[in-house]
């Protein structure tokens, strides 16, 4: 067998069978060299445990403690029958004692008279002993070569316990002074970071557990965040410039009668914020370069409208759009809203999923011959079938739904079609530029005038009678109500239960009004049926899940509540909310906090009753969960980095945003090349460009 190097497969290396080298490839573990990506979770410094004896009532800080079983036992407990697994261990000092919960196989792996490492938080019940609730544990089983060092734990992965995951590690780490740098000595230098190689052994093998190094900003930690994220920053660069070198063929003119034209369909002013906007995309829509723009503002501040001028733009200078929407829902009613609007000046279609055979080839006639001027559809439109005469423009709305794919697929239905994405997500401007390097980014920062203020108020489950009854007295006086469920409609697995329990009791608690349900998975026409008998005003109360948090406008709809308003995330409660305070009627939105909702949860909730702005929350959602979730998973996808985090380390993300602005700049070609060492990816042969 050849000697294994950093682009060794990964189950050639010695310890990998074919199970193995199955769960690491789940990990996009493909080579040695990808090992060395999969950092540890954390570091027990085993040349010091602590002493049974000395940990007198030092509680709730995680120690190290090495020792061995001396009793290990599972029972029931007779309070709601947990499955304990006991054990207790002693260092010679003294003894504590383990528990762990629900985990009764432990009992086959730990027994008495083995030898254990510890790692948790001691506590006290009483008077009862020391004891330490489901630490993490390892077994020495006869090598004692890991005592007395720094130990990486790595996550367990499948049937890889961290201890073998070492043991896969040290044989990878042979093959460390064969790994080239991807980063020349040049830009190492510009960085001020180290090698690439030294770097890696450092985070895997660390000689001494600094403060800089555990807060995760030694030099070596530095070197593989902003090798990270000037990886990330360098590949939006380079791929933006080579954009940037084609040119639109359109030319785009904004004619007095496009003027008049779109005045004419306006039902009212634009907002000032609009206005701005408008000017910004126009003059993107006529430059050269194809548009990429983000379009930001909260919800309800009208960005469909801005949307529909932009299309009309490119519309009478003779090249079709797209709009994509998330939900046939949202499909729908763009739809609806501008035929109303353009009437039969424009010629629009959907595409949904559900189309039937004949709808679906109609669809796709039109589209390729130009027939067809808009089309508003869902994913579907992204079907590789669908082909356009002439698309001269794609609007995404309510992006955080869509992933990175998804845009560069729309982008290459068209010749260089300009793309406006919307958001109602209002990523804080900072954090929008690091993420979004190459977007253009234009702020809808206004709502139209006239709009009437949203109460909020955090109410306990207990006081939910009190809550109806409000709601029957408003349905009295005309108002129409949504009551959302937590059932998170992207979620795989989907359990309509509470919905539908919830769906009951509404029913049986107002015998009197027209209660009717709204989820996912209802077929589509179904779905459409109910929201326009909603939007009639045939309904008084929907009860739905989250499909309607995205875009939905039902102008009578003032009442909003929302059941176990604990289990959203901030930002997604703010889209929620932004479905009421949409017509003249005064709105409420009425958040129902579970029975066992902690104090952080409860501070978080309370904060949220008090703000208004999508700003405001989204800061906040964003400290406390963090940027991927924050963003939404589909979408976090191109910025899963393994150790940079962009809150944390924000000022290397501008370090590298910095330096690749001025990498490219300097020498495309060689950037280029470098992006794609960077990447792990064949350098283009020809990188030669005029
Ligand atoms: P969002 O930005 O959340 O997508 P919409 O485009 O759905 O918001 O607009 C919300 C509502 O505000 C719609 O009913 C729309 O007709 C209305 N609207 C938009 N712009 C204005 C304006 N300038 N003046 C009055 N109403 C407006
Ligand atoms: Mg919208």
């Amino acid at each position: 067998m050849p000697p294994i190097t950093p682009d060794t497969p990964i189950q050639f290396l010695k310890g990998v069978g074919e199970g193995r080298a199955r769960l690491l490839r789940d990990q996009g573990i493909e080579t040695v060299r990808d090992l060395f990506w999969f950092f540890p979770i954390r570091y027990e410094d085993r040349r010091h445990p602590a002493r049974i004896a000395d940990l007198g009532r030092s509680i709730d800080i995680p120690v190290l403690i090495r020792g061995r079983i001396v009793s290990a036992a599972a029972r029931v407990s007779p309070v709601k029958r947990l499955r304990l697994f006991e054990a207790v261990l002693d260092d010679g000092t003294g003894s504590v004692k383990l528990i762990w919960f629900n985990q009764p196989y432990l009992a086959d792996q730990i027994k008495r008279g083995d030898r254990l490492a510890i790692y948790g938080a001691p506590r006290i019940n009483g008077f009862g002993p020391l004891t330490l609730e489901s630490p993490d544990w390892e077994k020495f089983e006869g090598d004692e070569e890991e005592e007395g060092a720094i130990v990486p734990i790595y996550s367990k992965l499948g049937n890889i316990s961290p201890k073998a995951f070492r043991k896969l590690m040290a044989g990878a780490r042979e093959t460390l002074p064969q790994l080239e740098d991807p980063l020349p000595p040049a830009l190492r230098e510009r960085l001020g970071v180290g090698e690439l190689a030294d770097s890696l052994r450092q985070l895997h093998q660390p000689k001494a557990l600094s403060e800089e190094f555990l807060r995760q900003r030694s030099a070596a930690h530095l070197r593989v965040i902003l090798q990270e994220f000037f990886t990330f920053q360098l590949a939006l660069r380079v791929r933006r410039a080579s954009e940037e070198t084609q040119k639109k063929s359109r030319a785009i003119e904004i004619s007095e009668e496009l003027r008049e034209e779109v005045k004419s369909i306006l039902p009212f002013k634009l907002t000032g914020a609009q206005k701005r906007v408008l000017r910004e995309i126009a003059d993107d829509l006529r430059s050269e370069r194809p548009m990429y723009r983000l379009l930001q503002g909260d919800v309800g501040s009208g960005k469909t409208i801005v949307a529909l001028i932009a299309a009309m733009i490119l519309i009478r200078n003779g090249y079709q759009v797209a709009l994509l929407a998330p939900t046939e829902i949202l499909v729908e009613q763009h739809f609806q809203r501008i035929r109303q609007l353009v009437d039969h000046s424009v010629v629009v279609a959907r595409a949904t999923g559900s189309m039937t055979a004949g709808e679906r080839r109609t669809l796709l006639a039109g589209l390729r011959d130009g027939y067809i001027q808009l089309a508003i559809g869902t994913h579907a439109l992204l079907e590789d079938k669908v082909q356009f005469k002439s698309l001269g423009l794609a609007i995404v709305d309510e992006q955080h739904r869509f992933g990175v794919e998804q845009r560069q697929k729309l982008f290459a239905k068209g010749a260089m079609p300009d793309i406006l994405v919307m958001t109602a997500t209002p990523i804080p401007r900072s954090l929008a530029l690091a993420i979004y390097g190459d977007l253009e980014l234009s702020v809808i920062d206004e709502l139209p005038p006239g709009r009437q203020k949203i109460k909020t108020a955090l109410r306990d489950a207990q006081a939910v009678d009190k809550v109806y009854d409000f709601i029957d007295s408003q349905i009295d006086d005309g108002a129409q109500a949504y009551i959302v469920y937590p059932i998170i409609e992207e979620s795989e697995k989907l359990n309509l239960k509470p919905l539908t329990h919830g769906f009951e009791q509404i029913r049986e608690r107002f015998p009197d009004r027209r209660v009717a349900m709204l989820h996912g998975r209802m077929k589509s026409d179904e779905k459409e049926e109910t929201m326009q008998r909603f939007k009639r005003g045939e309904i008084d109360i929907l009860v739905a899940t989250t499909v309607i948090e995205v875009g939905i406008d039902v102008p009578n709809a003032s009442i909003m509540l929302i059941v176990d308003a604990d289990r959203f995330g901030l930002s997604q409660l703010h889209q929620l909310r932004g479905r009421i305070g949409r017509g003249e009627r005064k709105s409420y939105c009425i958040l129902l906090q579970g029975a066992k909702v902690s104090n952080e949860t409860r501070d978080r909730l309370v904060a949220f009753e008090k703000s208004r702005d999508g700003f405001e929350v989204a800061e906040q959602d964003l400290q406390i969960r963090g940027p991927g979730e924050f963003l939404g998973t589909r979408q976090s996808g191109a910025m899963r980095f393994r150790m940079g985090h962009i809150l944390r380390d924000y000022d290397l993300m501008e370090e590298a945003r910095d330096l690749s602005i001025a990498v490219v700049a300097e020498d495309l070609p060689t950037a280029e090349s470098t992006a794609h060492a960077l990447l792990g990816l064949p350098v283009p042969a020809a990188t030669s460009r005029d």
